[in-house]
């Protein structure tokens, strides 16, 4: 938990001293500043996890845009509902079937993106010293909001079938033999950010077995689940288990982020808080994006353009293992079936976060594992993002980031 200390800043802000206490984890991140550097465009970037939009014709949005402002004007430039446009609401309900997901329309909460339903969430569930289990590595502003709640997140390792059923059951008893309040398993169980890997049928069975028995709710944060390069999507957990599950889905990877829209489907009562949760912070989610992505979704061949996006990160992807391959056949890294992130494993003697700055000046720029932990571990692990760089980049970017491992080892 964090201390209830000011929050990070400096002497110079007169306000230093005013914060809540709860934004002492609100601190710029340490590479931020190297990031607005590999920004240049020298530099490849294997670090965001920026969707490739450019996969996505224009052409489709500006003609859903047309169409909602020449039918139906006034009702997209108004507030709408709380909850979220119930055609919408409806389509939703489609593409989830995708991954097995059966529900109501009802159950469905629309939010500026699914970093909003974790917050809405997070505010609803956590209270100060809280405990919020997550996988080890975990989605980095995730944790940022869990930390601005003043929750502690408890890491449980994973393998490369996802997270380990009997590490979660010892580190859940452990809690509670603490006296710790587990509040709830924040897991991104299919194509994991950062670690690639995807939890198997066996193991969301067992995972949500122990949950129902210990009576911890499970998040299920799933922004990548389409995005697979195999046959078909993984089913959710959502699919075997309802009442203990509460799914988070977006259109930010399958569609674009900047719609900025994503969606809770929850058990009756969440659900319930979450609209009221929703209005206290936005009133209604965007109208106007609400109905143009509605007319995409009823007129465009999504489906069709999922499977273009497919296509372009499994190449992608095939590109940088075949560079990782060629370049550091000494080291190891995950294989995913689908989604943007690669995880790399660096020799012991190495530090990625340390390493960042050399391998920016020889223009390729990572995420260091240490961004992915609460507890400072990671040190000895990169996330290489192969959605947004094109094949070209990615084995250029590949080829140099060899160059800066081989340089330290030599060192
Ligand atoms: N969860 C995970 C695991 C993510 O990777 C991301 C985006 N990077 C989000 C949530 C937030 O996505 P959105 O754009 O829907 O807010």
């Amino acid at each position: 938990m964090i201390e209830s200390s000011p929050a990070q800043g400096n002497n110079l802000d007169p306000w230093y001293n005013s914060y809540a206490s709860r934004t002492a984890g609100l601190a710029a991140s340490e590479v931020r500043a190297l990031f607005a550097v590999a920004s240049r465009p020298e530099v490849v970037s294997l670090a965001g996890g920026m969707p490739y939009v450019s996969a996505l014709p224009q052409e489709l949005v500006t003609g859903a845009m047309d169409k909602v402002m020449a039918d139906q004007g006034p009702v997209a430039l108004q507030y709408g509902s709380g909850q979220g446009v119930p055609a919408l609401r409806e389509q939703i309900l489609e593409v989830m079937a995708l991954e097995g997901i059966r529900g109501s329309a009802d159950d469905v909460v629309v939010t500026t993106g699914s970093q909003h339903a974790l917050e809405l969430f997070s505010k609803l569930f956590i209270d100060p010293g809280d405990v919020v289990i997550a996988e080890g590595p975990s989605y980095v502003t995730a944790m940022v909001i869990f930390n601005s709640y003043q929750a502690d997140v408890d890491h449980v390792p994973m393998d490369e079938h996802g997270l380990i059923p009997g590490a979660l059951r010892e580190h859940i008893a452990r809690l509670k033999a603490a006296g710790r309040r587990i509040k709830f398993l924040y897991t991104i169980p299919t194509f994991h950010n950062p670690a690639g890997v995807t939890l198997t049928w066996e193991r969301r069975l067992e995972i949500l077995e122990i949950c129902k028995s210990e009576g911890i709710l499970v998040l299920e944060d799933n922004p990548y689940g389409l995005l697979y390069f195999g046959d078909r999507p993984p089913a959710a957990m959502r699919s075997i288990e309802e009442e203990g599950v509460v799914y988070l889905g977006t259109f930010s990877k399958t569609l674009a982020p900047g719609f900025r829209l994503g969606w809770a489907l929850a058990p009756h009562a969440i659900r319930e808080k979450l609209i009221l949760a929703n209005e206290a912070a936005v009133l209604s989610p965007s109208s106007f994006t609400q109905l143009v992505v509605s007319e995409y979704l009823s007129q465009a061949d999504w489906r069709g353009q999922i499977d273009t996006f497919r296509g372009v990160y499994r190449e992608r992807k095939e590109t940088m293992l075949s560079a990782l391959q060629e370049h550091l056949p000494e080291l190891s890294w995950t294989n995913p079936n689908g989604g943007f992130y690669v995880w790399l494993t660096l020799p012991e003697t190495l530090d990625s976060k340390a390493m960042l700055p050399r391998a920016v000046k020889e223009l390729v720029a990572y995420t260091p594992g240490t961004a992915f932990y609460a507890d400072g571990n990671g040190r000895h692990n990169i996330r290489l993002s192969f959605c947004y760089p094109t094949p070209e980049q990615i084995k250029v970017g590949i080829r140099r980031l060899a160059n800066v491992i081989g340089g330290e080892l030599d060192l």
